[in-house]
């Protein structure tokens, strides 16, 4: 059966664009990897955050909408993305967060593991796992975090679900997950045998109302598969269950395909390759302006739309 082999990246809508630079790159550390616009809406950025390379499972992304309202958090939304941090580095973030001002709750453990939940500055809810599992990610060089404290690849997704059944079902019988625990309410699941990147937890809400999109709120979960060939059979799997997955799009980086799983969160699928250096040096990512083709020759009217952003120091 195929399936999906863990989180590829998240995308959040945000308030300000500088605030979101300033937060990701210049408190956690990430890199910019790619500065471009949304494709389905050219006035506004897509930044992309993620490990040195870009790595599929490290890239938290971003469309700044300042003007929206706040995310209401609800069932049928992801609500939670967690990172995973060396467990000798927790302390060390908790001071770093503390002197950057960022709202952060006690530690507390879930499944085992320590975690400290916080929450970016347009209210999305990020934690940290301190986990010592194998490291996959490779560290930015010019980060103001050093490389043994950064940030190494997403954990887990947490959803909140008006009924727990009929997205655990589709996520075993179409995705390829195995449950793995529950606690506190949280019911985990794990692809690939689980481990960082590759949980998610769902928790059922079944009196809570349904969640909405604003500022500080999670747009879509993005789930990797391997190449085309992958994404198209898990695609077909996904339309077997009665969803209505989009037809393939190229995202130049990742190949992707959008569903909403029963419970109505957003997934995505997304191809391993060819990655973030396809179309700009891998020396300079995310310096530049990157557009995709069809909107090259309106750069210059788009570039005059957009906020001027200024690298954190
Ligand atoms: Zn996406």
């Amino acid at each position: 059966m195929p399936t999906v082999h863990g989180i590829h990246h998240v995308t959040v809508i945000s308030g300000d664009a500088q605030e979101n630079l300033d937060f990701y790159a210049g408190v956690l550390g990430l890199r910019l990897v790619k500065r471009t616009v949304n494709q389905d809406a050219p006035d506004t950025y897509h930044l992309f955050y993620a490990d040195a390379e870009g790595t599929p499972g490290t890239d938290l992304t971003f469309f700044p909408w300042p003007r929206m309202a706040p995310a209401r958090l609800g069932v049928g939304l992801s609500v939670e993305v967690a990172f995973s941090v060396a467990p000798a580095s927790l302390p060390w973030w908790q001071e770093r967060l503390a002197q950057h001002g960022v709202q952060v709750e006690p530690p507390t453990t879930r499944f085992g593991e320590t975690v400290l939940p916080l929450a970016d500055p347009h209210g999305l809810r990020l934690a940290l796992v301190a986990t010592d599992a194998p490291i996959a990610t490779i560290p930015w060089e010019r980060s103001p975090v050093p490389a043994e404290h950064q940030l190494r690849g997403m954990h887990s997704v947490r959803l909140w679900e008006h009924n727990l059944a009929a997205t655990a079902d589709f996520l075993a019988a179409k995705l390829g997950f195995t449950p793995a625990g529950s606690e506190d309410g949280w019911h985990r699941y794990a692809v690939d045998g689980g481990g960082a990147g590759k949980w998610v937890d769902v928790q059922e809400l079944p009196e809570e109302r349904r969640g909405a999109w604003g500022t500080g709120g999670i747009h879509h979960v993005a789930w990797c598969v391997a190449d085309t060939p992958e994404e198209m059979a898990v695609r077909a799997a996904v339309a077997s269950a009665g969803l209505q997955p989009t037809p393939q799009i190229d995202r130049f980086w990742f190949k992707s395909v959008y569903f909403r799983e029963p419970g109505g969160v957003l997934f995505e699928l997304a191809t391993d390759g060819p990655g973030f250096g396809v179309d700009e040096d891998k020396a300079t990512l995310g310096e530049q302006l990157i557009l995709p083709p069809w909107l090259e020759p309106r750069r210059a009217e788009i570039e005059a739309g957009l906020p001027p952003l200024r690298m954190p120091v």
